[in-house]
């Protein structure tokens, strides 16, 4: 088979050239890493999770209306997507209070917040992912009010739809990040929900217990990242309910 060519690699993805013009392959990587990379590992069997999981919150948003970068899954690894302009900022929405919030303003990790809370983060690695708001966005160019109002609507509607999601099987969407890039059909400009949605980019509690099954296991060194993201797949109905936690998932088609 022809090499492919690579377009860019991140931390946890790779993005190859695509078939078709506008389209890239999209590789989820065993790589995890926090802290702006000052913590690294290899965790075996998270790209497989991590791309099976996106596809499936993908497909779900696709299916009320939510325009997202998901063309189709390929294989296990990797996925067929839109090629966009990536706008550079990391959108985080909020429900409980955690993490970066809670540290910066002092509020208890777990605390509900009154209303939804939407925070933009300028993507360089190399300032580590600092917030911004919306004055710099602006001013800086990095987007235009317009493109702002269409964000925070389209970061909304991504809440409401995971935040049900996760409720049903038992699941307290804390937060998460996304983001979101520009297509262009003919003159038309639009913004479409982009790189992915997983447990990578999101925290999420169980209801009962507490219990952390998304990143935080590995910053916070918690136990198997593999089996918290197994047990989210596994109640999502991704994996099969009988499968024992696996260092090799096994897939459901
Ligand atoms: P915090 O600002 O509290 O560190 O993160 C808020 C939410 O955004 C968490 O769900 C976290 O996983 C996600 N998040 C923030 N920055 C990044 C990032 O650079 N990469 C990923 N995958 N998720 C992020």
């Amino acid at each position: 088979m022809a090499r492919r060519k690579k377009v860019y690699e991140g931390k946890a993805k790779i993005l190859y050239e695509g078939p078709e013009p506008g389209t890239l392959v999209q590789y989820f990587k065993d790589d995890a890493t926090a802290y702006n990379a000052q913590k690294k590992d290899v965790i075996d069997g998270k790209g497989v999770l991590n791309n099976r999981l996106s596809e499936f919150f993908m497909v779900g948003l696709n299916a009320i209306g939510v325009p997202t970068h998901f063309i189709k899954r390929l294989n296990m690894r990797e996925q067929l997507i839109r090629a966009v302009e990536i706008i550079p900022l990391e959108i985080i929405v909020r429900n409980v209070a955690a993490g970066s919030l809670s540290t910066r303003l002092g509020i208890e990790e777990g605390t509900p917040l009154p209303r939804p809370i939407i925070e933009f983060c300028y993507k360089d690695d190399k300032l580590g992912d600092p917030l911004v708001a919306e004055e710099h966005i602006i001013a800086f160019g990095w987007a235009s009010q317009q493109d702002l109002d269409d964000i925070v609507a389209l970061a909304l509607r991504v809440n409401d739809f995971l935040s049900g999601c996760m409720l049903a099987v038992g699941i307290k969407l804390v937060d998460f990040k996304i983001e979101v890039g520009r297509v262009w059909d003919g003159d038309y400009q639009r913004l479409i929900l982009a790189d992915e949605i997983s447990p990578d980019s999101c925290r999420l509690w169980d209801i009962e217990t507490g219990k952390k099954l998304d990143k935080d296991v590995f910053r916070r060194d918690l136990g198997s990242l593999t089996d918290a993201y197994t047990e989210v797949a596994r109640r999502l109905g991704v994996l099969p309910s009988n499968s024992a936690p696996a260092t090799k998932p096994h897939l459901i088609n």
